[in-house]
Parts: C-alpha cells; structure tokens; sequence
C-alpha cells in the first residue's frame, strides 16, 4: 500500500471514529456507533499492517502477536460478566499505557529511529519519548491499581500518606529534573539511567495517585485513567509518526476528560480534589455535631404486598441500581414495566450518573431488556416529581438513593446529589441484607417511616412480584 492510500485510509478512519463518539452518546444511536468505530479500527488496523512503515520481514511477527492479541481479547469479552466490565476496562488502558512505555524505551534504544534527525529534531523526540513513557507510567500503574480496587482485591478505602501532596510535588520536579538530564545526555547508555528513574517515580506517582482516591470516587478514576491511556495511546502516536494514533489517542484522551468532568459535576465534586485524593475519605470529612445517623427498626415487605403497592399505585420510579445487573434482573423489570403501563400505571425509570460500576451501566441494561427510551429519565429530570409519586421502586441501589448525602455533612458522601425516593408516599428496596454499597456508608432511607425493606436477590423477588401481580 502506498502512503498516500494509507493516509487516505487513516482520514476514513479518523471519520469513523468521531461518528462513533457521536453515536455513543445516545442510547439510540450507540449501536451504530459502535459500529462505526468497529469499521474504523479495522480499516486502521488493514492501513498499518499494509502501509509502508511495516516491512515484509515484520508482517509474521505482527500477524502472530494479533492472533494472540485477539484470541485473549475475543476470550475476555466472552467470559467477562456485565459486572466485571469495568475491571476489564482499567485492565486494558493498563496495557494501553505498558505499551506506551515499551515503545518509548524500543524508540529510545533503537540507532535507527535518531539517525537522520537533525539536533533540534532529535531533541523534540527524545521529549516525545520521555513524555510517553511518563504518561504510559502512570496509566499503567495507576490502572492496575484501579483494577485491584474494582475487583476488591484492594480495599476501598483510601491510603493517605502524610504529606502526600508534597510528595506528588517532589515527583513532579524529579521528574522535570530527570527530564532535563535525559535531553542534555550524551548518548543512550547515559540517557538510560535518568529515563529509568523517571519510570520509576511515574509508576511510584500512578499507584499513590489511585490509592488516595476514596471508593465514592471511583468512577471519576476510571473515565480519568480511560483519557490518560488516549494521551498514552497520543504520545505513541508521536514517537512512531502515526498520526492515526496521535488523532485517536486525542479523541479518546479528550473525551474522557469531559466525561470525568461532567461526572465530577453530577456527584458534586471538585475534578482537582478528585485528583489530589482524599475524597471521600474519613479524614477529609470529619462527622459533624448532630449528623444524622441511622437508627430504629426497618419495615420488611413481602413480594405480594409489593406488587399490591405496585397495582394500586397511579405512578412509579424505578431505580435501578448495581443489585439490578448483579442479579441481571432487567429483563423482570420490563416484563413488570409492562404488566404496569396495560393497566394504566404510569412507570418511569429514574437513572443517578453513577448507579452501578460504570457510566452508562443502567442505561446498557435498560436498553437490553428493552425498556422504551422515552421511560427513562436522567436524576435531574425526575428529583422534583417524587413527592407526587405512589411509589418507588429501588432495585439493588444503595448509595445512589442515600439520604445522608444531603443531611449529613459528615458522610463520605456528603454532597453527591442522590435520587429522593424517599419524597414518593412510599418507597421499596430491593436487596438482600442490610449491608452497605460501594461507598461503605448506612443508609438512613431503610429506617424511613414510609420506607419497606423487600429482602432477598432482586431477580428472585422480581419474579415473585411478577407472579402476583399477573395473579
Ligand atoms: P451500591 O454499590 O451503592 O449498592 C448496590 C446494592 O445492591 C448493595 O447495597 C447490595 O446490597 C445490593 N445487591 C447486590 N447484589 C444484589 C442482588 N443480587 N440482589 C439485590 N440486591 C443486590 O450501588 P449503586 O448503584 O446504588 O451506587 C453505585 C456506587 O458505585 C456508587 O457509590 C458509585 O460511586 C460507585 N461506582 C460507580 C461507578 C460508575 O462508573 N458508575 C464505578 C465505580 C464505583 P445487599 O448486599 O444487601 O444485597
């Protein structure tokens, strides 16, 4: 393939790729997105092997490593469960920022990549090198750090150094320090030494930036490390000149910088707190005077008093939470959505930006099981419409609906806009004891007066109201 027909190819995919972050943004339109970028990533892939930086000598090498590559790949997404997803993804922008790294210090070895640079272009690459690797430090370590804290091999709970900020500054100069003997050496036996101390303390800085972050903030760390591993994915671009991979790795970086950024905003959080860690966190949030705490007895209900509630209710909210794909009750849910709307009951679905353990989880599901779009509803359209609700319903949420968020300074959670179900004249949760969510906090809404507990796995209870409700 010629370059110029390779170019072309990568234009066609660079377009691919934005109509897919288009489509993506809309639960209609993303199955076309994903096709979209599918298309794309395969003309990318096609354009590279055939282009001309590949010689005919590599082609076996390359075809091996995809076969691999994609048996593992094809493996994963088979075995993954809906609720591992977003272990798996940290785990891939893992290997996004370990390759980075890897082609930092294959571009910096390799005689033949500096040998027709003049001294000032050779002076642009080796800081095109040495900010790769130190960007593919940090989102390799820091993802894997992230990977053990969704998968709960990691505890939740935040490690705060003392000092920690000063720390992250003293890495931040060794690193502009190192980075500057890494550029003045003479030669790469010399050069090494400073680029491995920056790998070090990149890798060092990764782990304690994600290890400080609080379990509430979890999900702002993912779509964060998701635009890290496109700056990674950026950098490489720069140091092999593809600019294939300089335009996806800046889309990806960039558009997960939004995302962190409106999540940030959805769950109240200040973007830089978030980074600095300590969000989240006992320490930063001492419990105030008079914070509320919970306490009395809790109200069972049985699933055939539910679906009573349920039947003589002229509205509900659903809420679904983590539970939901836990137990993978959505397609009960829309079976009861429907027996509902044939008899007049108006149901809507109310979705909190963080239900579950990644964005967009419960839409993901909602849409699988086939639930009308035109139903569900973002938390700030339906936070005013509770207290003239029957009845809501939450289904395996828990830190999405706590009160304490809002009356309690003192909570981990303090701040994070949560849905009211608790206004509606009567609220049910599902879920299976009285243990706590992702966050580690109690929720004070069990102990409401208007509040039932309906125990027990949610896809089971489900059926169980499903039944009576037909009955
Ligand atoms: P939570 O984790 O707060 O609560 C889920 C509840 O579901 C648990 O209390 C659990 O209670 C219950 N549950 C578990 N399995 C079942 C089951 N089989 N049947 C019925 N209930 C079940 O989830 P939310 O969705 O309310 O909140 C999401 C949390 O996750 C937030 O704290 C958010 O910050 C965090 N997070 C979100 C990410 C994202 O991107 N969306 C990423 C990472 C973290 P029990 O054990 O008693 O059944």
């Amino acid at each position: 393939m010629t370059s110029s027909l390779a170019t072309v190819s990568y234009l066609g995919a660079t377009i691919l790729f934005i109509l897919c972050l288009g489509g993506l943004s809309n639960q209609e339109t993303a199955r076309r997105g994903n096709l979209f970028g599918i298309v794309g990533m395969a003309i990318a892939v096609v354009a590279t092997i055939l282009g001309p930086q590949v010689t005919a000598g590599g082609l076996p090498y390359i075809l091996g490593a995809m076969v691999v590559g994609a048996a593992i790949g094809l493996y994963a997404a088979r075995v993954v469960k809906m609720t591992q997803m977003p272990e798996l993804v940290a785990l891939m922008h893992s290997l996004v920022g370990l390759a980075a790294m890897l082609v930092g210090y294959a571009n910096y070895i390799d005689p033949a990549v500096s040998a027709n640079l003049s001294p000032a272009e050779k002076t642009i690459h080796e800081i095109e090198m040495y900010v790769g690797v130190l960007i593919g430090a940090v989102t390799f370590s820091g993802s894997v750090i992230a990977f053990g804290k969704l998968s709960g091999r990691i505890g939740g709970k935040p490690m705060l150094l003392p000092a920690r900020h000063w720390l992250n500054l003293a890495g931040l100069l060794l690193v502009i320090w190192f980075g500057y003997a890494f550029v003045t050496a003479h030669g790469v036996a010399e050069g090494m030494t400073p680029l491995i101390i920056m790998t070090v303390v990149a890798l060092l800085f990764g782990v304690h930036m994600v290890m400080a972050i609080g379990g509430a903030d979890m999900p702002v760390v993912v779509s964060m490390l998701n635009s890290y591993s496109g700056w990674a994915a950026a950098a490489t671009g720069f140091m092999l000149s593809n600019d294939l991979l300089i335009v996806t790795g800046a889309l990806v970086g960039s558009s997960g910088a939004i995302l962190s950024y409106i999540m940030c905003s959805a769950m109240n959080r200040n973007f830089i707190s978030v980074i600095a860690g300590g969000f989240g966190t006992d320490s930063s949030a001492p419990a105030a005077a008079g914070a509320v705490q919970p306490a009395g007895e809790v109200n069972p209900i049985l699933a055939a008093e539910t679906a009573e509630l349920l039947r003589e209710a002229r509205s509900v909210i659903i809420v679904p939470g983590y539970g939901m794909a836990v137990a993978q009750a959505q397609h009960t849910v829309y079976e009861i959505t429907k027996v509902l709307r044939e008899r007049g009951v108006d149901v809507r679905f109310g979705i909190h930006p963080v239900a579950g353990r990644m964005p967009g989880h419960m839409n993901v599901l909602l849409a699988e099981a086939k639930v009308p779009y035109d139903i569900v509803f973002e938390m700030d359209e339906l936070n005013d419409d509770f207290p003239s609700t029957d009845v809501s319903m939450v289904i395996g949420a828990n830190d999405i609906v706590n009160p304490a968020a809002q009356e309690d300074p003192g909570s981990p959670i303090a701040g994070m806009p949560v849905l009211e179900v608790w206004k509606a004249k009567t609220s049910v949760v599902m879920k299976r004891s009285m243990a706590s969510g992702y966050a580690g906090v109690d929720n004070p809404l069990f102990y409401k007066d208007n509040n039932r507990m309906l125990f027990g796995d949610a896809k089971k209870m489900l059926d169980e109201v499903l039944v009576a409700l037909k009955s």
